[in-house]
């Protein structure tokens, strides 16, 4: 059960050893309350702050059973209690997938990471605007905008290593899945590389979930059984061409806008038919989400006023996404024509 109370104001008495608690006490204060503090149980003290009843009291999990007596003493008192999780051990990093941009794709595993760090450094990609309500961390944007590198990778890198060691627990927030075309393999190197206790939460990654968001399916039976995801960072091979072509199944590429124009041209020359349809998927599950539907031999022209970030998706599966919309759209119309016959 989640509930949000208004704590501006409020006294709040936050019980826990001060490492495990540090996460809650600021949680507390950055609710507004006004916290007060008992670190180590002891039943004179604890009698002294609940006389002067607090508006809520927060038991910190830290394995003390001496905070029993006080539980039990807010019950009889009246004054509600808030079981809080401890603060995970100190000095980790954890990478989080942060799924394509929406919260509510965000996992549970993100979610119990992001209220455990003591700082937080995120991308563009990831849902960074909601930060601020899911952890009481510092949050440092080490965004990277396409074309310029704001922190380079290795000062990311060596942030998130200096942090842990200062015993802090570190979340790297990532767009999508960590290991899609996200460096996370070498963030986890960097870590192990210094002895830092490192751990990947997996996120929803964009390579599906923003086609999704534009209702195309990346297999579906009978039509593909099977997808290659593929960065166009830079221009493919015309060898990947070929193989890619020869694959006969869904591609979906990553950072592909600047490359479309040889991707098309590439497959075209490999072999793929110039009806085969294709997708651009720009600003998935964002304010401003857009798909432009066209072919392989039209794309380049029907796409030129997009721009990243976008999901390219090429495959027969695109014509499930517009079959579903007709079918919706004819629906809706069908129900708009009974509708107008049963008034008539
Ligand atoms: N690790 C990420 C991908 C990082 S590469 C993941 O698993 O999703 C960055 C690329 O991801 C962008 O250039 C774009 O192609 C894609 N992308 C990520 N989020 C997106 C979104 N909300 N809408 C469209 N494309 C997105």
């Amino acid at each position: 059960m989640q509930l949000t109370i208004d704590l501006t104001d409020r006294d709040v008495l936050v019980a826990g050893s001060d490492t495990m608690a540090r996460q809650a006490v600021r949680r507390y204060r950055n609710a507004g309350a006004v916290v007060h503090r008992i670190s180590v149980p002891s039943a004179a003290a604890c009698d002294g702050l609940l006389a002067r009843r607090p508006f809520l009291v927060a038991v910190v999990d830290d394995g003390d059973a001496g905070w029993l007596p006080l539980v039990e003493g807010c019950k009889e008192a009246g004054i509600p209690v808030a079981f809080e999780p401890p603060a995970g051990e100190e000095g980790h990093v954890t990478l989080v997938g942060g799924g394509p941009g929406a919260l509510d794709l965000l996992t549970v595993g993100a979610l119990d990471a992001l209220r455990d760090a003591d700082v937080v450094f995120y991308d563009r990609l990831a849902p960074y605007q909601e930060l601020a309500d899911l952890t009481s961390a510092e949050l440092v944007d080490v965004g990277k905008q396409p074309g310029h590198h704001k922190v380079t990778q290795r000062d990311i890198e060596k942030l998130m290593v200096e942090a842990a060691l200062l015993g802090k627990n570190v979340v790297r927030l990532k767009g999508g899945d960590p290991y899609v075309f996200g460096r996370g393999g070498e963030e986890v190197a960097a870590c192990v590389a210094a002895d830092v206790p490192v751990r990947v939460v997996s996120g929803v990654t964009s390579a599906i979930s923003v086609p999704a968001a534009a209702g195309i399916p990346v297999t579906h039976r009978e039509v593909s059984r099977m997808f290659t995801v593929v960065s166009g960072h830079a221009p493919l091979t015309d060898k990947e061409h070929l193989h890619l072509a020869g694959l006969g199944g869904t591609i979906v590429v990553l950072m592909g806008i600047g490359t479309l124009p040889q991707l098309a041209a590439g497959l075209r020359r490999a072999g793929m038919n110039a009806d085969m349809p294709m997708a651009v998927v720009e600003r998935g599950y964002r304010p401003g989400q857009r798909t432009t539907i066209a072919d392989l031999g039209t794309i380049e022209t029907a796409a030129t006023g997009c721009s990243n970030p976008a999901v390219l998706v090429i495959g027969e599966v695109v014509r499930v996404a517009e079959a579903n919309r007709n079918h919706a759209q004819a629906s809706a119309e069908l129900s708009r024509l009974a509708a107008s016959l049963l008034e008539a």
